[in-house]
């Protein structure tokens, strides 16, 4: 590390409301990945940061140091636009999973990598290994060579993608600064950056379930993130998307990867399929596949009814060590050996499902982590039996409830119950999609 470089000098400049350098910022990634910034400097940093903010410049400087923290994939030998999805994190988000065979199949490459649940929110690479066998650990060579000969990977952050960010990352987990424009910015970029991507689109969730519970908050990430792609030479798309209640009906790993399946079988909940559409449709016209949304939508739906989509799944099964049966026989993936119903308490129209809470409800079946180090239940989960606007008689199933054994059930049951609020006026479900930030 650069000597002349005072890391506390550093740290209260940026406390104090001060701009930091391209080098500045870059010596201190740099040092920090080597091990000459300690991890107290560094959460010092990040608090100065949560606090102070950064410009645009000092973000795309921290976007850049970290994506060079470790290996830039070369995808440019790979024929075909390289176009990559990220979501924020929801309650109930398995797009990824329909999504890139569906884009695929219609003639993006798609190199995708991924995040495990984090909070109270799912993660794609938790919901893929309820696949048997499935991995995710794949090599980077081997996932160059999975894009160019299936079209699409799905793998998770590798040590030597943005090693930054990972340790960043888990730093911020545990000191309060995760909720940080600038640092969610850099986090998110410098990994798809690192993934050879030509262009990205963005779900930021917002409402109940996601980490920006207001239109305001989730627009400044946004924009941040298509501006700061747009500097460091990428072409990025958000989509703001409605996170008030549960994506779909199904809620933990192996339940969520199943109503994947069913999208890519020309089923699914309509909500999971509006949402599919809308951002795929953007990853084609973005990727040059489709000349604007609508068509994109086309040639999504088309992919699915011709079942090249399905297909495609279960091609990328195949490679990553899963049985490809489970594409068009889901029953094949484990099951729950205990049901549960939670029943209406009295008839109504259903206003609210408190995405928060049913995302809490299956972190305490299993279904997510307390602590880094722990294991997902792949089996654990719930299903919702209705859904905001759903009218309801007294006694019918609100949701049902997929458990390991009967310990905690009675609880479970009550706190899912509880997240569902029964009005005797009908509810009218909000937009779905609300708002699209472009460059
Ligand atoms: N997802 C990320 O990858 N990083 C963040 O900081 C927040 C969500």
């Amino acid at each position: 590390m650069n000597r002349a470089v005072s890391v506390p000098e550093l740290i209260i400049r940026k406390r104090s409301g001060g701009e930091l350098a391209d080098e500045e910022i870059r010596t201190l990634i740099e040092g920090y990945v080597d091990g000459d910034v300690a991890d107290y400097q560094m959460s010092a940093l990040a608090m100065a940061i949560y606090f102070q903010g950064m410009s645009p410049r000092e973000t795309t400087a921290l976007t850049l140091a970290m994506r060079d923290s470790g290996v830039v994939v070369d995808l440019s030998g790979i024929a075909g636009p390289k176009v990559d999805k990220h979501s924020t994190g929801g309650v109930g988000d398995k797009v990824s999973i329909c999504l890139a065979p569906i884009v695929t199949a219609c003639g993006l490459k798609v190199p995708m990598v991924s995040g495990r649940g984090l909070g109270h929110t799912g993660g794609t690479l938790d919901k893929l290994e309820a696949i048997p066998g499935f991995r995710v650990d794949l090599p980077t060579a081997r996932f160059v060579r999975q894009v160019d000969r299936v079209g699409c990977a799905l793998i998770g952050q590798t040590a030597d993608i943005a090693p930054a960010d990972k340790r960043l990352y888990a730093l911020r987990d545990v000191t309060g600064t995760i909720e940080s424009v600038p640092l969610i910015t850099a986090s998110i970029l410098s990994k798809k950056l690192a993934e050879g991507i030509d262009a990205l689109v963005l779900d930021v969730k917002v409402g109940s379930g996601a980490f920006m519970k207001t239109r305001e908050e989730a627009r400044a990430l946004a924009r941040s993130i298509v501006r700061v792609g747009g500097l460091a030479g990428k072409k990025v798309t958000a989509l703001l998307t409605s996170m008030e209640q549960p994506l779909g009906r199904a809620v933990g790993n192996g339940l969520e990867t199943i109503e994947a399946l069913e999208v890519l079988l020309g089923g699914g909940p309509s909500d999971l399929v509006e949402i599919t559409l809308a951002l795929g449709a953007e990853m084609l016209r973005m990727g040059g596949v489709a000349k604007n949304a609508a068509a994109g939508r086309r040639q999504m739906r088309a992919a699915i009814a011709d079942g090249s989509a399905a297909r495609c799944m279960e091609r990328i099964v195949k490679a990553q060590g899963g049985d490809p049966r489970v594409v068009r026989e889901p029953d094949r993936l484990p099951a729950a050996p205990r049901r549960v119903k939670v029943k209406a308490p009295r008839a109504g129209w259903v206003s609210a499902i408190d995405a928060l809470e049913v995302g809490l409800t299956c972190v305490s079946l299993g279904a997510g982590r307390t602590r880094a180090d722990q294991d997902v239940d792949p089996v654990v989960g719930t299903v919702l039996g209705a859904k905001v606007g759903d009218r309801v008689e007294a006694g019918a199933t609100l949701a049902t409830l997929h458990l390991r054994d009967g310990r905690g059930a009675k609880r479970a049951a009550d706190r899912l119950g509880a997240a569902f609020r029964i009005s005797s006026r009908r509810a009218v479900e909000g937009p779905l999609l609300l708002e699209t930030i472009r460059r």
